[in-house]
């Protein structure tokens, strides 16, 4: 339909929406990485996902669900506390349809057991496409997913959960979870002294028969209106986990009153809430005085998530930056045609691809740990460097997109300023960008010989790769070093890189060829396209990327 045109001037020379499309089949790299780690029996599946999530109407419910932002109601009209928050419809829609393609769960059957196959790959490919749409409502996705690796340290309870966790159900009615059709479940550890160093949490759990009261505060719970949370306190034997439902099993509302939501950066559509517990019920997850070593396996599930949306945010950022310079005129010449504007481009579309190679490598992993252990030593070396990398090179890569549809990429009428707003949140939750380079200095000491044994394979599958033997000797070097946390974001970033290129080099050895030369053997501009590509490689990477 041809829209009036305005009286004083015709509208020409603006890209057209980037909407309607299938985020699986136009994104080669993604089809690519989803193949070479296990996941080609979903192709149609994926395609179907990404043509839901790539249309006009998914796109208007991120927007909505971010103007919109969530409202806590903390009591009602006559004084009494009601602790509910209220989101926007869209949001709810989005939740619907996250829960009902299983990214929520699908990595499990229905007895909370690893679902096998290429189910990690699967899903990760859906969340990769969700984030490049609407990443808020992904916080209580991931933690409903990564609960389950808690939780199986506790089968009756694990038993009793999953019947309702396990449906493609999104239920959004404030009630007892075991009388819904699904649930979300969320996680609190956060408190004001303390975050990262979680041995500080001071709220405390008292035995009350088989259950627990929990009494004492959390400075950041994301997603309020989930069903339950797995929260950190102390009890006799020390730092715990606990079950903490909505309702109690009475079905009276659980004691825990939200004191506001933070006015955050991003992250809009998602609220995050102050939380105090007044002797709320809670169930046990694991042994007294076991809370970290059993939240540890939800968190390990939360950091690859992270990693996955911060790439699917970069993708996102490319393909409008692409979109608009193949539409965009400037001096009679389209913006993609311009040298220069190639060379950016094309840098980062292969910062993109072997970001997605990698990140879909890594779910592999996730994929085969149960039965294979170096897949185990892999995940577990290399989840915490992935996450490092992938979250911190978002933001400056977002800013960098944003800059390619100039004053356009700036407003709030397109995506990116929301995508730029979203990014850094991936590299603070879940673990700091210093706490990852930690966790990687603390798998190579408990670990070394599953540690030595993931370095010789990534040594054997970037043999030839330019670079690829200098940065492994570099890593191995440094991080022998007595005073190795000094110089760990140096290694841990190699370390990624290198990752990078083997996960690269086996989807598109052409790429992981000039991903070696740009990244291993020498060093990266901090700046997109200042490296000399041929025009036939750039050529053929935007290709990939979007055709
Ligand atoms: C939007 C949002 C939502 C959140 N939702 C939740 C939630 O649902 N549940 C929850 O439990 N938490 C949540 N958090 C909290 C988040 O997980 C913490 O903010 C994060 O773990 C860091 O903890 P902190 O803020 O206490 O910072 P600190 O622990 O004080 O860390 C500050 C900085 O110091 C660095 N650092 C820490 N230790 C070391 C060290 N030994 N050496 C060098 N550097 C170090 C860290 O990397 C970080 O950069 C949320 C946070 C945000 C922003």
């Amino acid at each position: 339909m041809t829209q009036p045109s305005f009286a004083t001037h015709e509208v020409f020379n603006q890209s057209p929406p980037f909407e309607d499309i299938d985020l699986f089949t136009v994104d080669q790299p993604l089809v690519d990485a989803v193949k070479a780690n296990g996941g080609a029996a979903a192709e149609r599946e994926l395609s179907a996902f990404g043509k839901q999530w790539g249309s006009a109407a998914m796109a208007d419910r991120g927007r909505l669900s971010n103007e919109n932002t969530p409202k806590l109601r903390t009591f009602d009209a006559k004084g009494n506390r009601r602790d509910q928050v209220e989101f926007h419809p869209a949001y709810h829609e989005l939740m619907a349809h996250s829960a009902e393609a299983g990214v929520h769960n699908s990595t499990w059957t229905v007895n909370g057991k690893p679902a096998g196959d290429a189910a990690e790959v699967i899903r990760a490919a859906k969340f990769y496409m969700a984030a490049q749409v609407e990443t808020g409502h992904l916080c209580p996705i991931t933690m409903t997913r990564a609960s389950v690796g808690a939780l199986a340290v506790q089968p009756d309870l694990l038993a009793r959960v999953m019947p309702v966790l396990s449906t493609k159900s999104y239920d959004s009615s404030f009630a007892p979870w075991w009388q819904k059709r699904g649930m979300t479940v969320g996680m609190g550890m956060t408190e004001k002294q303390g975050g990262t160093d979680v041995r500080s949490n001071m709220t405390r759990a008292v035995r009350d028969g088989e259950a627990y009261r929990i009494t004492g505060h959390k400075w950041f719970m994301s997603a309020p209106m989930c069903d339950a949370f797995l929260v950190l306190a102390q009890a006799e034997q020390g730092l715990t986990c606990f079950f903490m439902p909505r309702f109690a099993p009475d079905g009276s509302v659980n004691a825990i009153q939200f004191q506001r939501l933070k006015d955050k950066l991003g992250n809009r559509s998602n609220a995050s809430s102050e939380v105090e517990f007044a002797g709320a019920y809670g169930e046990r997850v694991g042994e007294e005085g076991k809370g970290i070593r059993t939240i540890i396996q939800m968190v390990q599930l939360t950091r690859q998530d992270c990693a996955i949306a911060s790439v699917g945010l970069m993708r996102s950022g490319l393909a409008h930056a692409l979109h608009h310079a193949r539409h965009r005129s400037v001096f009679q010449k389209h913006l993609a045609d311009q040298p220069l504007m190639q060379a950016v481009l094309s840098d980062m579309a292969l910062h993109v691809e072997a970001s997605t190679a990698l990140v879909m490598r890594l779910c592999r992993a996730f994929d085969r740990t149960p039965h294979d252990a170096a897949e185990a030593a892999y995940m577990r070396l290399l989840t915490p460097a992935i996450k490092y990398w992938t979250c911190k090179s978002a933001p400056p890569f977002l800013y960098e997109a944003m800059e390619c549809l100039g004053g356009n990429g700036y407003v709030e009428d397109g995506i990116l300023a929301r995508h730029y707003r979203e990014a850094p949140v991936n590299a603070i939750w879940e673990g700091s960008g210093n706490v990852m380079c930690l966790d990687v200095l603390r798998a190579l000491s408990r670990e070394p010989e599953a540690a030595a044994a993931v370095l010789q394979s990534l040594a054997a599958e970037t043999k030839g790769l330019p670079g690829a033997g200098e940065t492994i000797a570099f890593i191995g070097k440094t991080f022998r070093r007595a005073d190795g946390e000094r110089v760990a974001r140096l290694a841990v970033e190699k370390l990624a890189l290198l990752a990078a290129a083997a996960a690269l080099n086996g989807v598109s050895p052409r790429q992981a060829e000039l991903f070696a030369s740009t990244r291993l053997a020498a060093s990266h501009a901090s700046m997109y396209g200042a490296v000399e590509l041929e025009s036939g490689d750039a050529r053929a990477l935007l290709d990939r990327a979007l055709p």
